[in-house]
């Protein structure tokens, strides 16, 4: 079978994790026609790993932003760190990955804002695209896009309701399908998958987290991204090459690939 071009909307392939093998991990992505790969800013300090390995390789870009999840790591110099970057490297494709997260009780809610609202406005005044990170936090979250006018971006790992998935939708973001989506028991998010248009999807494996179901515990890997299509596809009740070239084209135009 003719295998169609796909994007990875979301991996960590700067991690440490993959210093053994992401030139082989690469070069099977290569192989398996996954085109280009998005890899987000999590810190300040993992960006400059980011950027140095979309430098180095063509099907690779990175995005720039401080995690909400990594408070206890950012410094308040380093959302000056982050307008000046996107200033000097044009290449940098979407602020992110921002967001809230109030999954984790013992996280700081209104730092976590005051981070994101600046990151928020750096994005704007940068005309960039948002890799959103959401946990338990979609309500706010979609009130803030639309106090700040943002209409571009994605969702990663989309989570809530399906309610939810409309409202990001009509903001203009796209829904971030993963792993998660091949858990027999993602009986919510198989619904969302199902009722959202093919024209609001994006495919993203989130490696080296969120492996599929059969490889739990194992250290994801992008190369898992042709799986997860046959999994929207099949729930979905279409052929992988209409999702492949559908979500392909999505997450081309959000990021201007
Ligand atoms: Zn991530």
């Amino acid at each position: 079978m003719e295998s169609c071009p796909l994007i990875d909307s979301h991996c960590h392939l700067d991690f440490p994790l993959f210093d053994g093998d992401r030139d082989a991990i690469l070069q099977r992505c290569g192989e398996l026609n996954i085109q280009h790969l998005i890899l987000p800013g999590v810190s300040r300090f993992q960006w400059e790993h980011a950027l140095l390995y979309s430098s180095k390789h063509r099907s690779l870009s990175a995005a720039v932003g401080l995690h909400p999840l990594f408070l206890e790591q950012h410094s308040e110099d380093d959302l000056s760190a982050l307008d000046s970057i996107l200033t000097t490297t044009p290449e940098i494709v979407a602020v992110g990955e921002i967001g809230l997260d109030y999954y984790p009780s013992e996280i700081d809610r209104d730092r976590q804002l005051t981070l994101f609202i600046e990151q928020l406005a750096i994005a704007s005044r940068h005309q960039r695209p948002l890799l959103l990170h959401v946990r338990k936090a979609h309500q706010d979250v979609i009130e803030l896009l639309r106090n700040h006018n943002h209409h571009r971006g994605i969702v990663h790992a989309f989570s809530g309701s399906l309610e939810q998935a409309l409202q990001y939708i009509k903001e203009g973001f796209l829904i971030g399908v993963g792993g998660v989506a091949t858990h027999l028991n993602a009986h919510k998010l198989h619904r969302t998958i199902r009722e959202i248009p093919l024209e609001s999807i994006a495919l993203e494996t989130d490696a080296p987290d969120l492996s599929p179901s059969w490889a739990k515990g194992e250290r994801n890997s992008p190369e898992q991204l042709p799986a997860i299509a046959k999994t929207v596809a099949d729930l979905r009740g279409e052929t992988v090459q209409e999702i492949a070239n559908q979500t392909t084209k999505n997450v081309g135009e959000i990021f201007r690939l």
